[in-house]
């Protein structure tokens, strides 16, 4: 089946909000193997609208749309599918009724154009909204399939996820399933270049890989007539990838570095604290993102000046004198002080220089100290993260943040 990606908004002409809609449709229907041959966008316009879905239409089987589904006069992305598939417009009661419920709910005034919302082409099937009130609806005529979708993506995204990949992926009698390998510490072309024989002579799983922000993630897919036989295609293949990549794999389907790390630490019933010089929160915000972190985190201090790292981490004025506050011993004792003073199991600590001033010959730009300190483990990491480039403020703290929560994971095994 081949696939386009039609997002509908004036705001994404202007480029007044970026097009995430595109990207979590693309990245979701490439999971369950439909392949995605365009993406556009078109504003808020009948005419060019119509232009838009009818090119898509010529090219492709499915039109995923998100955007327009809204109660004002400018959002025509249903009517103008009905027009293309000439179906008239019907009144859908159980989406009146949960937009009408929406509206008892939420304590809001239900206005006469939310009606609309409800009003549906004629045979369409709907998806149900729980996270506002436009349903969203897929429709069907001669192998040719369009699914409209919301536009806000807390809307969208949940409802794609849960009723639109359900409702493609009933469209076929084969399943597709997937397991991630999630990898931290080696470059995709490296992970390319020792995986190079796997992903050329697998076509049943399939291996692909994604590179981003610093990591590596390999999605391992199968299909099959059943999830359990696609499940037996995966599991040799996963298992003798992690073993030829060793310990840079630091989870399969876990998502991130932060979910990994805090479903380990939520497993052990271990606890962690942070203390952040150059990152400044950065590593306790992704930590505490994950639901449950509560549970497992119990502090981070944001110690910048050197005055915070002596009084309240206890790093010694000797340290700091001889070594400076970007130095090996300095995140060691960082780590050390942050873990005595809450108490944790794990402390995890961050020194470096983001940039773009304050380098030196000896301490330039992007040098970061990463230590992680625990009962039987305590390694500080001397990382390198600067490439040279402008701007690199941002990606280095990244980085930085990226290497202590793996750091921590690598921790937790001792524990
Ligand atoms: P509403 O019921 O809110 O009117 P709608 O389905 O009509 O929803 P739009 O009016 O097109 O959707 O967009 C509503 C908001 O959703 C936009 O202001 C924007 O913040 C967000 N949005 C729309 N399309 C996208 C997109 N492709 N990517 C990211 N955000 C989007």
């Amino acid at each position: 089946m081949i696939a386009e990606i039609l997002c509908v908004g004036t705001e994404l002409l202007l480029g007044d909000i970026v097009n995430t809609n595109a990207a979590y449709a693309a990245r979701e229907l490439a999971a369950i193997g439909i392949n995605v041959y365009f993406q556009s966008v078109v504003g808020d316009n009948p005419s060019r609208l119509k232009q838009a879905l009818s090119l898509a239409l010529s090219r492709s089987d499915l039109v995923v749309m998100t955007g327009g589904l809204g109660p004002t006069y400018d959002d025509l992305t249903k009517e103008t599918v009905a027009e293309a598939f000439s179906l008239p417009m019907e009144l859908h009661q159980p989406s009146l009724n949960a937009i009408t419920a929406y509206f008892n709910r939420t304590g809001r005034v239900m206005t006469h154009n939310n009606e609309k919302q409800a009003w549906m082409p004629k045979g369409a099937r709907v998806f149900q909204n729980n996270y506002g009130t436009a349903p969203g609806l897929a429709v069907e005529q001669n192998g040719k399939r369009v699914v409209l979708l919301p536009g806000p993506p807390r809307e969208m995204e949940p409802m794609f996820h849960e009723e639109v990949i359900p409702y493609l992926k009933s469209l076929s009698d084969t399943v597709l399933l997937s397991h991630v390998i999630h990898i931290f510490g080696m470059g995709e072309s490296m992970v390319e270049d020792k995986l190079k024989s796997y992903m050329l002579s697998h076509l049943n799983p399939t291996v692909a890989p994604y590179a981003k922000e610093g990591e590596v993630q390999l999605r391992v897919t199968a299909s099959a007539k059943d999830v359990e036989e696609a499940e037996q295609r995966i599991r040799p293949v996963v298992g003798e990838i992690c073993d030829l990549l060793g310990d840079v794999v630091y989870g399969i389907d876990v998502g991130s570095l932060q979910n990994a790390l805090v479903q380990k630490l939520l497993e052990k019933n271990r606890k962690i604290a942070t203390a952040e010089s150059c990152t400044a929160g950065l590593v306790s915000k992704r930590i505490t993102e994950i639901a449950g972190s509560s549970q497992v985190f119990e502090c981070g201090i944001v110690s910048y000046s050197n005055r915070i790292k002596a009084q309240v981490l206890g790093v010694s004025e000797q340290t700091l004198e001889q070594y400076t506050e970007v130095s090996e011993q300095t995140a060691r004792e960082m780590a050390r002080g942050v873990r005595r003073l809450s108490g944790a199991d794990i402390g995890v600590s961050v020194t470096g220089i983001a940039g773009p001033g304050g380098g030196t010959p000896e301490k330039p730009v992007g040098l970061v100290y990463v230590c992680a300190s625990c009962d039987g483990f305590e390694e500080v990491l001397e990382l390198h993260l600067s490439r040279g480039r402008r701007n690199e403020r941002e990606n280095i703290r990244y980085l930085a943040s990226s290497n202590a929560l793996a750091l921590a994971i690598r921790a937790l095994e001792v524990l």
